[in-house]
């Protein structure tokens, strides 16, 4: 059987950083279901927010003020203590990406270059052109590989082993040997990223199905603030595809069908670069209310001239002429805000132990820590991947220093084979794509940006019945080898899981904050709400109970921009 000290599941930015660090000192291996540098994190464009010494100072920026913009841009939910953690370790991290060789994008004095961010009130997000994700991943696989992490690439993990709550290891899918196999680890940390494949317009890679907060869910583990989705204001068109932030940082302008600059009318201060809750509230509310052109609007970036867009839109300028054949120096672009990020998820301490399970850690976007509470500022997602992975690698090394390899009993082995084996001879009636796409369209109506209790008790109840429909699903290919088909049920069945814990979260929380807006109860309501959810597995659907925020130096007060 394969042992390891540490097994990281996910390559992206928050399982390399893991696995460097704990690489250092014991046994590691990584396993992911595509090459790590094809993970979603190479997607990321707009960059990754620090203070840093010298420039910070010549514009006014501090470390205060990244932690205040970053509970603000929460709606207060955000817990303060990891907060602090986030932003104060910033800029120590950004300077060893640096070291390692990440080539970000500098000023003509050579220092790291930072430009404007949506919710940020300085310019502090470092950036490597738009293509800042694909340079820190590439540097971290050349620092992953010098320390000679073993690397299981197209593996597709299908479930946890955990016996006494303690986690022994993982069971895999090994895609191109055409089998399952076992490994056992004294730890194991998650590290498998977002799930906005739940929703028909994404801004995320096909890959992004949730799978390790519904490993997490199965094996008894709660799934925390789920109800908090971030919609990004600007998808391309029926696409979803991301048009950076940083479009706006550089000074693009949102405008609807009658050439207004609408953004006056809802953050009079920020305009295009209030927080993303708010700007894409904005957007839908032109497009819903008439002022769209086709249901969408546009982002205008012809002011700024060919030579700026292709120095540091460049990838904007290709996409938008791709896929929408719109030339954006010439053009404006046509958009919509598009699903493309997970506050919730695995909810651990802020040195990544996940709640309830020993020998179990998680980073990066499938964790809760919870740093972005109910809505995230651009910037600090990778920010969170590369510190809190390389917190939580620290801390799965002093574990597993104390920790024995556990024995894992044949029962539980056999009873995972036996499910996975039987779902790949499923042959009912039902296909998987037609339920992943009813799902979508279950979650875009009906817990899209905004929500009320009819929608969401509908949600809620059709997902349950989409989860009754895939006990009826038939698999044609009956091979083992790559058998795409079988990994598409698998994340069809954690997409569904997930879907139900987002639709009876937000139906249960009365109030509106952050991401999470309800029609029927616009207001913030902290008497009663500032509170985190926390959903359990049960047989008759996820079982809520709320935690409190921990509140260190800011107290909550109205958010405006
Ligand atoms: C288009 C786009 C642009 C973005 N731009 C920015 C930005 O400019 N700034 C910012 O801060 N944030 C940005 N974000 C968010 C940020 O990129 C992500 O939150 C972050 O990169 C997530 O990193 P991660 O390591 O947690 O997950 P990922 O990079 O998604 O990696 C997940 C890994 O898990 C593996 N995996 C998943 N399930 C399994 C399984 N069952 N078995 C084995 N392996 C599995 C995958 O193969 C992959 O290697 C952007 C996101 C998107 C979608």
């Amino acid at each position: 059987m394969l042992t390891h000290d540490i097994i990281i599941i996910g390559g992206g930015l928050a399982g390399m950083r893991a696995a460097l660090e704990a690489s250092k000192e014991v046994d590691t291996a990584v396993i992911s279901k595509s090459h790590p540098l094809r993970s979603h994190s190479g997607a990321a464009q707009g960059g990754i927010a620090a203070v840093l010494d010298g420039w910070a100072e010549k514009i006014g920026d501090s470390l205060e003020s990244h932690i205040y913009d970053t509970v603000k841009g929460s709606d207060y939910l955000g817990d303060q203590d990891a907060i602090e953690i986030l932003c104060r370790e910033a800029p120590g991290d950004i300077r060893s990406m640096d070291k390692m060789g990440a080539i970000f994008s500098r000023t003509e004095e050579g220092v790291i270059a930072q430009r404007d961010f949506g919710g940020h009130s300085y310019a502090r997000t470092c950036y490597a052109a738009d293509k800042t994700g694909h340079i820190l991943l590439q540097t971290l696989y050349e620092q992953m590989m010098k320390n000679r992490v073993k690397v299981y690439s197209e593996w597709h993990v299908v479930s946890l082993i955990i016996h006494d709550n303690i986690c022994r290891g993982v069971v895999a899918y090994d895609m191109a040997g055409g089998k399952l196999q076992v490994i056992r680890a004294r730890a194991v940390l998650l590290a498998t990223g977002g799930y906005g494949r739940a929703f028909s317009i994404t801004s995320n890679a096909h890959a992004n199905t949730g799978d390790g907060l519904a490993l997490a869910y199965r094996a008894g583990v709660p799934l925390q603030d789920m109800e908090f989705v971030q919609f990004h204001p600007t998808g391309l068109y029926k696409h979803g595809i991301l048009i950076t932030e940083g479009s706006r940082g550089e000074g693009g302008y949102l405008v609807n069908k009658n050439g207004e600059r609408f953004m006056e009318r809802y953050a009079p201060s920020k305009m295009e670069l209030a927080s993303r809750d708010v700007v894409s509230r904005a957007i839908q509310t032109e497009i819903d209310e008439g002022r769209g052109i086709d249901g969408y609007i546009h982002l205008d970036l012809r002011h700024l001239g060919k030579e700026l867009i292709m120095e540091r839109l460049a990838q904007i300028h290709d996409i938008a002429l791709s896929f929408a054949n719109v030339d954006c120096v010439h053009e404006p672009i046509p958009i919509q805000p598009t699903a493309h990020y997970s506050m919730g998820g695995i909810p651990t301490d802020i040195n990544g132990r996940v709640l309830g399970v020993s020998g179990l850690f998680a980073a990066g976007e499938c964790a809760c820590v919870s740093v972005h509470g109910a809505n995230r500022l651009g910037g600090n997602s990778l920010l969170e991947a590369i510190v809190f992975g390389r917190r939580a690698g620290i801390s799965a090394v002093r574990y597993v220093k104390k920790a024995a390899i556990g024995g894992v009993s044949s029962r539980t082995l056999d009873s995972i084979e036996h499910e996975f084996y039987g779902l790949a001879e499923m042959d009912g009636s039902e296909s998987v794509a037609d339920i992943k796409n009813d799902l979508q369209t279950v979650m875009t109506g009906k817990c899209g940006i905004f929500r009320d209790s009819r929608k969401l008790a509908e949600a809620v109840k059709e997902t349950r019945i989409l989860r009754e429909r895939f006990n009826n699903i038939g698999i044609s290919d009956r091979g083992m080898i790559f058998n795409t088909e079988m990994m598409e049920a698998l994340e069809l069945r954690n997409l569904l899981d997930f879907s139900e814990v987002i639709a009876a979260s937000a139906l249960a929380r009365e109030e509106s904050r952050g991401a999470h807006y309800r029609t029927d109860h616009p207001e913030r309501d902290d008497a009663g709400w500032l509170k985190h959810t926390l959903a359990y597995r049960s047989e008759t659907g996820p079982l809520l109970e709320y935690k409190p925020v921990t509140i260190t130096s800011y107290k909550p007060e109205r958010r405006m921009y």
